[in-house]
């Protein structure tokens, strides 16, 4: 490590403040920031932590809106009450991510800012069509995810709580790579009136929805409806744990299992 200094804001103007200038960086859990500090891929001047904004923190469920604060870990997202009865499709990925040590430190805000394209969040908020919320505006889920490691975020934007509008039907099916549990393909699928979605992570550089599937169960919801369809390996990742064929196949048996699992 090198020298930086450390800042534990109360607000979030005070966090945006310290944030404009220089080469600041907004700490969550330090799950991602901190080993790629260690690893000098990255050398802020300032770490900005926001563990002591008391409105990042918190769970509420708001008529048919979920509202997550963004510095909320994984571990309190699977264990509240409110998102296991209201959301349980939620709850079990968040339970699923990593081990107990990140799912005790990473936060919501932290992974979908740092968009990881095997994160698991990243296809909750698309396949929820969920909302961020940060310090300037609302970012619908369709227009956050960019690409890989990249999101409509502004340089020092801070994302302070995530809406997620609640499904009638939902579940997430995940096949994990054993040794990080990162997803090497997971589906999240979600049905809200006519609203039908179908999200994907681990498979290709970053999140993506797959139309042809969501017009499928938008003619009969049932896992039969999306045997046919398969996704191009051509767009996929392919690397030491699975080709992108291989990826390709996973997509179409984890999005059946989502489906069945609803
Ligand atoms: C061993 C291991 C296994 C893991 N397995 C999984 C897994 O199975 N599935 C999965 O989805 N994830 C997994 N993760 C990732 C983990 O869940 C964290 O969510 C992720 O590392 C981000 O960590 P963090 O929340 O501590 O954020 P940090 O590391 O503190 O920050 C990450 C980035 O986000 C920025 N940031 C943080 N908060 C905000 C905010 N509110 N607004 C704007 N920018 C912000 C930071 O500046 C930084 O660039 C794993 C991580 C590890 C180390």
């Amino acid at each position: 490590m090198y020298e930086f200094a450390y800042h534990r804001p109360n607000s979030v103007r005070k966090a945006a403040s310290l944030t404009a200038s220089g080469e600041a960086k907004l700490l969550a859990g330090g799950q991602t920031l901190l080993p790629t500090m260690k690893q000098r891929l990255a050398a802020p001047d300032a770490l900005v932590d926001l563990a002591g904004i008391e409105v990042l923190q918190g769970i509420e469920l708001k008529g048919r809106t979920l509202h997550i604060g963004a510095m909320t870990r994984h571990a309190d997202v699977a264990s509240n009450a409110t998102v296991r009865e209201a959301l349980p499709a939620l709850a079990s990925l968040a339970g699923g991510i990593g081990d107990p040590h990140v799912r005790a430190m990473g936060t919501l805000g932290g992974s979908i800012a740092n968009n990881d394209p095997a994160a698991d969040y990243p296809a909750a908020c698309l396949g929820l069509g969920a909302t961020i919320v940060t310090n300037k505006r609302r970012i619908a889920a369709d227009d956050f995810f960019t690409g890989m490691f990249e999101t409509a975020l502004e340089d020092g934007e801070i994302i302070t709580k995530v809406l997620f509008p609640l499904p009638r039907r939902a579940a997430y099916a995940k096949f994990d790579n054993p040794a990080s549990r990162y997803a090497l393909v997971g589906v999240f699928v979600s049905k809200r009136g006519r609203d039908i979605r179908v999200a994907v992570t681990g498979a290709g550089p970053c999140v993506f929805r797959v139309p042809a599937m969501e017009e499928a169960l938008g003619r009969r919801f049932s896992p039969k409806s999306l045997e046919d369809i398969s996704v191009d390996a051509g767009d996929l990742n392919s690397d030491i744990h699975a080709s992108a064929e291989y990826r390709a196949h996973l997509v179409g048996v984890m999005a059946r299992r989502a489906v069945l699992a609803t």
